[in-house]
C-alpha cells in the first residue's frame, strides 16, 4: 500500500516506512520489530511506501552522490533496490563545492588519478543533461571555466610551475598576465600577479544533483531505509532460501537483517566503520575534514562568471559562484578524525584569503558555514571494484577531493560490475580496484 503526504506551504516530505502493523517477514521468520524510516530531505518529494519484504536484488549502503548515482545507473531489470542511509545526501556531498576540476586538481606524480579525473570530466556533460531531463531539475551544471590566480610574486612562481607541468601533460591551460586576468574577471584584487585559465574545469551544484537523484530513485520505486548498516555477511542457507551461494545478509543497527543478491558499499568517509568488508579497505579510508563558507550576492552579476581558485601567501583558496548569487568559499584540510565542528579560525582564514583575491567577498551577505569529511585513501584515488570474483559485493568509496567529479565514471563502472560486463568497465577505473590495497597492505 502506498501513502503520500504533503505539508501545506512546505516541501513534500517523503519516507519509506516499514508499517508497524505489517509484521516484517524475513526469510520465513516473522518479526514484530519495526524499521521506521522517515527521511526528510529539503526540497525532495518522495512517496511513502510500505516495505513488506526484506529481500532485495540490490542493497546500496550509503546514499551520497556515489550511492544515489549508482542507484540511478544500474539497469532497470533490478527493480527491488534498497538504499540504506540514515540521512541520504547529507554526508560529504552536502558540503562539497562542486568543482569538476580535472585539470586544476592535476598534481605531480598522480598520473593515474589524472586519467580517471579527465575521463569522468568528459562524461559530465551527458550525465548532467540526462539527470536534468529525466528529473526536471536543473542541477547547476555550468561550463564556465576556472581561473587560478596568484596573490603575490611567490604565489605566481608556484602557479607558473604548476602551469608548466600541466602544459607538459598537454592539458588545456592558458597563462594570463595580471592585466589579462583582470580583464576577464574585473572583480579581482589589484594586487593579483597573474593567472592560469583552465577553460574546461566546470562546476555543478551537488545539492541539486542529490535532489535530482533522489527524485529519480523514487520514480523507480526504490526503498529508502533511514538507518545505518552495521555489517555484511555472506548469506546463510536460511536467508537465501536454501541457496547458500547467492547473496548477502546486511545487518541494520536495529538488529534487523536484509537479504540481497548484491551489496554495493558507498559509505564515503565512514567506510572504516562497516563490518564484513576486508580490512585492507576499511583501514585505507580515513576522513579529512574540510570547512566551507557560503556568502551570497543580491545580484549574481556582481560575482565573477568563472570559478576562482588561487594561492595567496602560499595558501590555497577557491570560490565557486552559483547562478543564484551564492558564492561557495573553501576549503580547509584538517586531519581531525570524524570531528565536523566548524572552527571559528577556519571561517576567519577562508574569508581573509578570499578577500585578498576578490575584495567584494566581505560585502556579501553571510549564509552558512559547514564542515564535511573527505573520504581519503593512501594514494588519493578512489576504491572502485568487486570484493571477491563474483561481483556480489562491490565497493565504491574513498573519492577524497574529487567525488563529485568522479560520480559519472564511478556509476558507469559499478553498473558494468553489477552486470558482470567487463567490456563496459572504463579502463581508467581498473587501477583503482580494491585489489591494489591488498598488495600494499
Ligand atoms: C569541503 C569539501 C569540499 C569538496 N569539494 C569538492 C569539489 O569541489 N569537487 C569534488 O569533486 N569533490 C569535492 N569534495 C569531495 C566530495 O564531496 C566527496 O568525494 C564526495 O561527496 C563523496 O561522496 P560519497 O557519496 O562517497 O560520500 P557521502 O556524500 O559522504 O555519502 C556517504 C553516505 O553514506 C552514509 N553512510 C555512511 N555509513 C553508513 C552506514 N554504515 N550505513 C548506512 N549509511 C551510511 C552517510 O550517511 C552518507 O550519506 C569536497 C569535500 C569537502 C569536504
Amino acid at each position: 500500500m502506498a501513502h503520500q503526504f504533503c505539508i501545506p506551504g512546505k516541501v513534500s516530505l517523503s519516507a519509506t516506512i516499514h508499517n508497524p502493523r505489517t509484521p516484517l517477514r524475513k526469510f520465513g521468520i516473522v518479526t514484530n520489530s519495526t524499521i521506521l524510516n522517515i527521511i526528510i530531505a529539503e526540497g525532495i518529494t518522495r512517496e511513502i511506501t510500505t516495505v513488506d519484504s526484506s529481500n532485495y536484488d540490490i542493497v546500496i549502503i550509503g546514499g551520497g552522490i556515489i550511492g544515489l548515482s549508482v542507484a540511478h545507473t544500474i539497469p532497470s531489470i533490478y527493480n527491488r533496490v534498497a538504499i540504506v542511509d540514515p540521512s541520504p545526501g547529507k554526508g560529504t556531498t552536502w558540503v562539497a563545492a562542486g568543482m569538476l576540476a580535472a585539470v586544476t586538481e592535476a598534481y605531480y606524480g598522480e598520473d593515474m588519478n589524472l586519467n580517471l579525473n579527465m575521463a569522468s570530466a568528459k562524461l559530465w556533460k551527458s550525465f548532467a543533461g540526462e539527470l536534468s531531463e529525466k528529473s526536471g531539475i536543473d542541477i547547476g551544471y555550468r561550463q564556465v571555466g576556472t581561473l587560478v590566480v596568484a596573490g603575490d610574486n611567490d604565489d605566481r612562481s608556484y602557479i607558473k610551475e604548476l602551469y608548466d607541468y600541466q602544459r607538459g601533460l598537454k592539458l588545456n591551460v592558458e597563462w594570463l598576465s595580471a592585466a589579462e586576468a583582470r580583464e576577464l574577471v574585473p572583480q579581482l584584487a589589484p594586487s593579483v600577479r597573474g593567472a592560469m585559465l583552465a577553460v574546461d574545469d566546470y562546476q555543478v551544484d551537488p545539492r541539486l544533483v542529490i535532489k535530482a537523484l533522489m527524485k529519480l530513485a523514487t520514480d523507480r520505486n526504490y526503498s529508502f531505509l533511514a538507518t545505518r548498516a552495521t555489517s555484511i555477511n555472506a548469506a546463510s542457507k536460511k536467508s537465501s532460501g536454501g541457496n547458500s551461494e547467492n547473496g548477502f545478509d546486511v545487518t541494520l543497527e536495529s538488529g534487523d537483517e536484509l537479504h540481497a543478491g548484491r551489496v554495493i558499499v558507498c559509505t564515503g568517509p565512514w567506510t572504516s566503520q562497516l563490518k564484513g568488508i576486508p580490512r585492507s579497505i576499511t583501514s585505507a579510508v580515513r576522513p579529512v575534514k574540510g570547512e566551507i563558507v557560503r556568502v551570497a550576492a543580491p545580484d549574481p552579476s556582481l560575482l565573477p562568471a568563472h570559478t576562482i581558485r588561487g594561492i595567496t601567501n602560499g595558501r590555497s583558496i577557491y570560490m565557486v559562484p552559483r547562478a543564484d548569487g551564492t558564492l561557495v568559499i573553501g576549503a580547509t584540510m584538517e586531519e581531525k578524525g570524524f570531528d565536523t565542528a566548524v572552527r571559528s579560525g577556519a571561517v576567519f582564514e577562508l574569508l581573509r584569503d578570499a578577500r585578498a583575491l576578490l575584495p567584494i567577498v566581505t560585502e556579501l551577505s553571510f549564509q552558512e558555514t559547514i564542515a564535511g569529511l573527505r573520504p581519503a585513501t593512501p594514494d588519493n584515488g578512489p576504491i572502485i571494484g568487486s570484493v571477491g570474483d563474483d561481483n556480489g559485493l562491490i565497493v565504491a568509496a574513498g573519492h577524497y577531493r574529487n567525488g563529485i567529479l568522479l560520480t559519472p565514471i564511478t556509476a558507469m563502472a559499478v553498473s558494468a560490475l553489477v552486470q558482470s560486463d567487463e567490456g563496459q568497465l572504463p579502463k581508467e577505473v581498473i587501477p583503482f580496484s580494491p585489489m591494489r590495497l591488498e598488495k600494499s597492505a
